[in-house]
């Protein structure tokens, strides 16, 4: 019981430590050796395309011992892997820059193209208001929890004509409550929006969505033709299951790409991360990837179905791979948080630090069949 008690002072002080963002599974292990992590649910990947990437990398690089030449030499620079990404979006590489993780982007698009004032919609991914400098304004539209946290596009661009800022960010979905907007309300937004500098659209949730009954890819990728100032952020950590890679890119005006090029980023991508883009241009490897990607989305349907079930909590409407739970029964999420990891070894997210978000919420990713279904086992026995 003592040391129960230890272990959960220990985790919070790590919680506070990691700011805006959770502790990773490492720095947990390390500084809380007594912890077993047997679920993450807080990492937001779809861990059966982890596998396949892995699978690929033993038989191309590790058992061929070519990973020797991709660890040894320079990979590619920035505009070549930007060719491979152009082949499988369809889009021009002189509109692609890419990223070491999306979250380079983020930091990169801000710094260069937003000078006055931004507006971020919260509850968010938090580096969308850490990365903005100290000249920049920050505005803050807030979702309703009484409206399950989905976007009202009219009331929305009531708000921005109203403060007329220079840039604007939306996450499709959203993290971290999974809500989606329709093409058509993206297109709207684009529509209302052309005085507007810049348009931030991040859509690294958006092979989890869809519109159509077969579960076909939606993106907005292809209209950076159309709009000149919109900016695709999209980070491969979450769908592909390869944080540790960091590898994302961004779809924009070409003037915008040779701009960011120009004040660096020439050698920004690993050799591993290059190797990640050869596959992503690999039509059998998408088309592997594309198997998965759906039975992943079945399962995910499937659980959070499942969680809104289960008494005492309330789980918001989500098009992507998790769902944002309201805890109702009275206890705090800190609670909820730590006694699924240190009882039942299940790591989720605490959505304490959240701003935009009053109450008590965890974040749940969706994981492998087998491991929802003990989640779901556990959140109905606790
Ligand atoms: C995780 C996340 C990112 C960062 O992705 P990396 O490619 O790992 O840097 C960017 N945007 C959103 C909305 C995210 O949730």
């Amino acid at each position: 019981m003592f040391q129960k008690h230890n272990t959960i002072e220990k985790i919070k002080a790590l919680k506070s430590n990691s700011g805006s963002h959770s502790p990773s599974i490492d720095t947990l292990k390390v500084s809380c050796p007594e912890i077993k992590i047997d679920i993450d649910a807080c990492f937001l990947s779809n861990p059966y395309a982890t596998e396949l990437f892995m699978d690929h990398l033993r038989t191309d690089l590790i058992s061929t011992e070519k990973l020797r030449s991709v660890l040894e030499f320079y990979p590619p620079q920035n505009a070549e892997v930007a060719k491979l990404i152009s082949s499988a979006i369809g889009v021009s590489e002189k509109n692609i820059f890419v990223g070491n993780g999306a979250i380079e982007i983020i930091q990169a698009v801000i710094q260069a193209f937003v000078k006055k004032k931004i507006c971020v919609i919260i509850p968010t991914f938090s580096s969308y208001y850490e990365f903005v400098g100290g000249d920049v304004e920050i505005i803050y539209y807030k979702l309703i929890k009484d409206h399950e946290f989905k976007l009202d596009v009219n009331h929305y661009m009531d708000f921005i004509k109203k403060h007329s800022p220079d840039a604007i960010v939306i996450i499709n979905p959203n993290n971290p409550n999974g809500s989606y907007l329709s093409s058509d309300e993206i297109k709207y937004i684009l529509n209302e929006s052309t005085e507007l500098g810049t348009v931030i659209l991040d859509e690294s949730f958006i092979h989890f969505a869809f519109e159509q009954d077969d579960y076909s890819q939606v993106s907005c990728e292809k209209l950076v033709n159309n709009y000149p100032n919109l900016v695709i952020i999209k980070s491969m950590s979450k769908d592909f299951g390869i944080a540790g890679l960091r590898a994302g890119y961004s779809v924009m005006e070409e003037s915008r790409v040779k701009r960011l090029l120009s004040s660096g980023f020439l050698w920004n991508i690993s050799g591993l991360a290059n190797y990640f883009f050869t596959l992503y241009s690999n039509e059998s490897f998408l088309k592997l990837y594309e198997n998965l990607r759906k039975k992943y989305i079945t399962e995910t349907i499937l659980f959070i179905n499942e969680l809104r079930s289960i008494q005492g909590i309330r789980v918001f409407p989500s098009k992507a791979n998790f769902a944002l739970i309201e805890i109702i029964d009275g206890r705090s999420s800190f609670d909820v948080f730590s006694k699924l990891l240190v009882n039942y070894n299940i790591y989720v997210r605490d959505c304490s630090d959240k701003i935009g978000l009053q109450g008590e919420f965890i974040r749940i990713a969706s994981r492998t069949r087998s491991e929802n279904d003990r989640i779901i086992k556990v959140l109905s026995e606790i």
